[in-house]
């Protein structure tokens, strides 16, 4: 994983990480999850 902030890389076991580890920026894929889940809920 890559983090945008900060621009540390470390290895991920989870494959959508919350937060980057070194400076616990969130990450974009909570924002994926929140359309998902707006999606959801509009069908
Ligand atoms: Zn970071």
């Amino acid at each position: 994983m890559k983090c945008k902030k900060c621009l540390y890389l470390w290895e991920s076991r989870v494959r959508e990480p919350k937060a980057c580890p070194r400076c616990k920026n969130r990450l974009d894929y909570e924002i994926v999850k929140n359309i998902n889940n707006n999606l959801k809920e509009v069908m």
